[in-house]
């Protein structure tokens, strides 16, 4: 006899979200299909954990499934003929639905060829055993657990555990994807899978940098991604991204620092700096073209490994602040911000801070036409003044509207 769900559904799932998931039990019904709730959706349940993007596999038309459930709801609708799948996005939540699929790879690390399946299909080309479980959502069978890989098992013994052996041969980017899971959750690899792991690694060659790039992204949106990290290097798989790479302790010490920093803004970009602060320019641009980040990202990461060249001319401590401008003025913040965590000296750091906190923002008050009604003709000197004023300005020589136009003029009349 299968496990029943029905009152885990009925106590996690948020009021509307467990109607909708009825409904769409009930209209697949009507219809001649059968919907599930899938993969995470379904761990998440047993383990109690808050997630809010449903996954729902239909045999049948998933497509034809959507289309009637919104035609009840204030949902936005959007679907992918080419794909057999619709997304119903609400204010708060979202709900994708997939016609079950069989996946065949004609080699490693390409895309899948695929084709309308069973959820039997379904779920054995999925990654691991705790994502591989459904709920069946049919209202004769509401709630119904199919478990076809033991995946609850694995979740009471906290595992993660491939379908089959192939599997990181078939998809590489399920080795970085299970080092997440098992860090998000606190669980290990099932000895095996670990073993299958190390052993395929080097399959992540066969891995587009785009597809890479994106896991990295997921990484680093984690709670904690510097344990992913510390983990891919220790099971050889840091240096499949690069050869230098490093998941270490330095690492983990510089990105808890970065999140206390940015409580408001996402940490990733900042941890990309730091990943790579170790790295050559050399090596830099063999990881940017290897993972083909885009332009912003790249030219952080590169100012980073620039500005760190730089540093000790940061270090005098007698500097002025108009000084520390001229440094660093033109780099990109999020590589100031990598350097002011990364440097030794406290000095550098304080005048990095410094830098990104308040210079960055210092302007003066007086523009090029205020400079004009007051009597300076346009022209190359005009821009000179400007900067004058701007770096008196920086110094705390001048602080009103009428400072500035005092010390103009005293300029005027030495000149
Ligand atoms: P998360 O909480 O990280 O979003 P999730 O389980 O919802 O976890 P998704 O990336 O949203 O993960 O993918 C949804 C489901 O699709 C997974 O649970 C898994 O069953 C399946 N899946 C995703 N990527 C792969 C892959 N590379 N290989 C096999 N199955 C995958
Ligand atoms: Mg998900």
């Amino acid at each position: 006899m299968s496990q029943n769900l029905s009152s885990q559904l009925e106590e996690y799932l948020p009021q509307q979200i467990l109607k909708l998931v009825r409904d769409a039990g009930e209209k697949a019904s009507e219809l001649g299909q059968k919907v599930y709730l899938v993969g995470g959706a379904v761990r998440d349940l047993f383990l109690g954990r808050a997630n809010f993007d449903f996954d729902l596999v239909v045999e049948g038309d998933a497509i034809r499934l959507a289309q009637e459930l919104a035609k009840h709801s204030r949902a936005k609708l959007t679907v992918h003929p080419r794909f057999g799948t619709a997304k119903l996005s609400y204010s708060n939540f979202s709900l994708d639905l997939a016609t079950a699929r069989r996946e065949t790879y004609s080699q490693p690390g390409a895309l899948p060829t695929v084709q309308p399946g069973s959820l039997t299909d379904d779920l054995c080309r999925r990654d691991f055993s705790i994502n591989a479980m459904a709920v069946c959502l049919a209202p004769q069978r509401f709630g119904e657990l199919v478990d076809l890989y033991n995946g609850k098992d694995d979740l009471d013994n906290q595992l993660i555990r491939i379908l089959h052996p192939n599997s990181f041969i078939d998809d590489a980017t399920r080795i970085l994807r299970g080092l997440r899971y098992e860090q998000r959750l606190g669980f290990r690899l099932e000895p095996k899978s670990a073993e299958l792991l190390r052993r395929d690694a080097a399959m992540l060659d066969t891995i587009s940098g785009d597809r890479i790039r994106h896991e990295l992204e997921l990484i680093l949106k984690e709670d904690h991604p510097e344990r992913v990290l510390r983990r891919a290097d220790e099971l050889g798989v840091m240096n499949k991204l690069h050869p230098s790479l490093k998941g270490n302790g330095w690492l983990s010490e510089k990105f808890d620092q970065a999140r206390r920093l940015l409580k408001r803004t996402s940490p990733s970009p900042l941890y990309l700096c730091l990943l790579i602060y170790n790295l050559t320019n050399k090596e830099n641009e063999q990881f940017l073209s290897r993972l083909n980040f885009p332009k912003r990202l790249a030219l952080a990461m590169r100012h980073t490994l620039q500005l760190k060249t730089q540093l000790h001319s940061l270090a005098n401590p007698q500097l002025k602040p108009s000084d520390i401008y001229r440094s660093l003025h033109g780099y990109t913040p999020h590589a100031i911000q990598a350097n002011a965590l990364a440097s030794e000296s406290p000095a550098v750091s304080r005048h990095l801070q410094l830098y990104l906190t308040k210079l960055r923002y210092v302007k003066p008050l007086l523009n090029g036409g205020d400079l004009q009604r007051m009597g300076f003709p346009s022209g190359p000197q005009l821009g000179k003044l400007l900067d004058a004023l701007h770096e008196a300005r920086l110094n705390g020589e001048v602080r009103t509207r009428e400072e500035e136009e005092k010390l103009v003029v005293t300029w005027r009349q030495t000149s």
